[in-house]
């Protein structure tokens, strides 16, 4: 059992941190012994388990025990920590020490983050930032844009993880993996656009005039790929007039494509609500109070009654793509009701246009009833914004669930965002993939309505990454279904049946469970023998997995 002695004002966090790392634990009780304490509150307790890992960026005792000097780390200097998961970003306080017994933690700058005492048969980790604080810093969507890549809060869980079975303690958890799977992906499509027919000479018609013609550069088309997509372009321009008379196909509807090559992998799309309403502006933005007019939807949700219900008996999603629902629990309320009428479901998750968010807007999505959100993601780039792979549950929200968002295409490949070449996009996100490969949890991709037509064409890219995905042999869910796994999982309480902690009964209080994958349980035996770690460097720590369905009460022993 792991013991947590933290300052009162991160009891909530703690809690998160610990759905997120589902092992048995509890807030340490006086009297009880533990195998393992994590402390961020140095002065409340002795570090008096086999195993103390004390996280705190300010002086404690022990570093005096041990005449090793404290140095605050300069908050603007960006010393990465070392870990074998990767280089871990630190965002709030950190220090650094001099002169201590056993550095275990060197920073990209070889100074040290960490150091390991042990004595009377204990081991003490001494770390230098606070780990609760980290993480609630992280789940607040603040990862910055330069530690895009680092899955952090993965590889902070990743770090203790191993520190425990280094120390020779075994421990039970259930990780973020759906049982026959290595992960989970969410397919999502913001629908911005439905169709060029709404677009006559406004901004988005010349945007695509402008970049079909000239997104390619020589060298491009030299190359046979793009000359084909500049013709695909060119038919596309020549086929305007009748897409306006009504005559042809139109080229932002790509709706049924998406149904051919996503096939039996259920997606998610997200609607905006109301035709021709900017929605409010997001604070910071220079300029008046409303958004700016493009922001506002050219296609009428209530003209799409046949599409959405289609793509709802066909087994997908539709959720509500949000105007204002990020700041305003009444206009959310409004929106959520727009969308389920057309969805006939009550369940909605949301997911805001550009990514407006704010402080307020947890509290305004909880009030508002929405089941998750998805709206924190990157903008100007890709990756993990709040650190993560797992769905988790919003700073201050009561119920409100956050599906992480970790690709966008048009962050990827508009020359105004990432600018990258296909090939180096690709490149990007087999990276992300193989960080979903050894942590879990879930790659949430949004590929918008209309790219996989003129004059975008990035749909032999999604063709490609759907490949890429399914030799991974990933869980394709809804948002709404990802989701509901990752509460079957939070549903899980872990009762200690021996004082010892070495036997447990684990249950699952989810009644919606049904058709989700089942749960594994892991259990890791690490080498008994605590002063000669086996885990080395890259060695993954050894582990049985049991899937579980979640239904009734299982015993398991250490
Ligand atoms: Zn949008």
């Amino acid at each position: 059992m792991i013991g947590i002695v933290s300052r009162p004002e991160q009891r909530a966090t703690v809690e998160e941190f610990f759905q997120l790392f589902k092992v048995p634990w509890e807030f340490h009780q006086e009297g009880r012994r533990y195998r393992v304490l994590i402390v961020t509150e140095p002065s409340a307790a002795p570090l008096s388990a086999d195993l103390n890992l004390l996280f705190s960026p300010g002086y404690c005792p022990v570093d005096g025990e041990h005449g090793t000097e404290v140095l605050a780390a300069d908050r603007g200097s960006h010393d990465l920590l070392r870990t074998p998961y990767g280089q871990l970003p630190i965002h709030t306080d950190l220090c650094l020490f001099r002169g201590c017994p056993d550095p275990i933690v060197e920073t990209t700058r070889r100074t040290s983050a960490g150091y390991r005492v042990r004595s009377g048969g204990r081991t003490t980790i001494r770390i230098g930032f606070d780990l609760f604080a980290e993480v609630e810093h992280l789940l607040r969507g603040k990862q910055g844009v330069e530690h895009a890549l680092h899955p952090t809060v993965e590889i902070l869980i990743a770090t203790v993880r191993r520190w425990i079975l280094e120390a020779g303690i075994p421990l039970l958890e259930i990780p973020p993996v759906p049982a026959g799977f290595k992960f989970i992906s969410c397919l999502t499509h913001d629908v911005d656009f439905m169709g060029i027919r709404e677009h006559i000479f406004d901004r988005s018609l010349f945007g695509f005039i402008y970049r079909a013609l000239f997104s390619y550069s020589l060298t491009d088309l030299v190359s046979g790929r793009a000359s084909k997509k500049l013709l695909r372009n060119l038919r596309a321009l020549l086929s305007l007039p009748g897409i306006y008379l009504g005559l042809t196909a139109d080229i932002w509807n790509q709706l049924d494509r998406y149904l051919e090559i996503e096939g039996e992998r259920k997606s998610t799309f997200y609607f905006l609500p109301y035709k021709g309403r900017p929605g409010d502006r997001m604070p910071g933005h220079a300029g008046e109070k409303r958004a700016p007019g493009y922001r506002s939807s050219r296609y009428d949700v209530q003209d799409l009654k046949d599409s959405i219900r289609r793509l709802v008996e066909r087994g997908h999603e539709v959720s509500l793509h949000g105007l204002d629902a990020w700041c305003s629990s009444e206009r959310g309320k409004d929106e959520f009701d727009v969308i389920r009428r057309l969805a006939g479901v009550d369940r909605l998750g949301v997911r805001m246009h550009w990514l407006y968010f704010s402080e307020e807007s947890p509290r305004a999505l909880d009030d508002a009833g929405f089941f998750y959100d998805s709206t924190l993601g990157y903008n100007e780039t890709v990756g993990f914004r709040s650190g993560t792979t797992q769905v988790y549950r919003l700073p201050d929200c009561s119920r409100v669930l956050e599906l992480p968002l970790h690709v966008q295409d048009t962050a990827m490949l508009y020359p105004a965002r990432m600018n990258l070449s296909e090939s180096d996009a690709f490149t990007l996100c087999q990276e992300l993939i193989s960080k979903l490969a050894i942590f879990g949890g879930v790659l949430t991709v949004n590929w918008h309505q209309r790219s996989l037509g003129p004059e975008r064409n990035w749909d032999e890219f999604y063709l490609r990454l759907l490949a890429a995905l399914d030799s991974e042999n990933v869980w394709f869910a809804t948002g709404g279904q990802a989701v509901r796994w990752f509460m079957k999982r939070r549903s899980v309480s872990f009762t200690r049946n021996s004082p010892e902690g070495t036997s447990y009964g684990l249950v699952s209080h989810y009644a919606d469970g049904s058709g989700l994958p089942d749960l594994t349980v892991r259990h890791y035996t690490p080498d008994r023998d605590p002063g000669h770690p086996q885990a080395s460097s890259d060695a993954a720590p050894p582990f049985t997995d049991t899937s579980w369905s979640g239904s009734g009460e299982i015993t398991l022993t250490l």
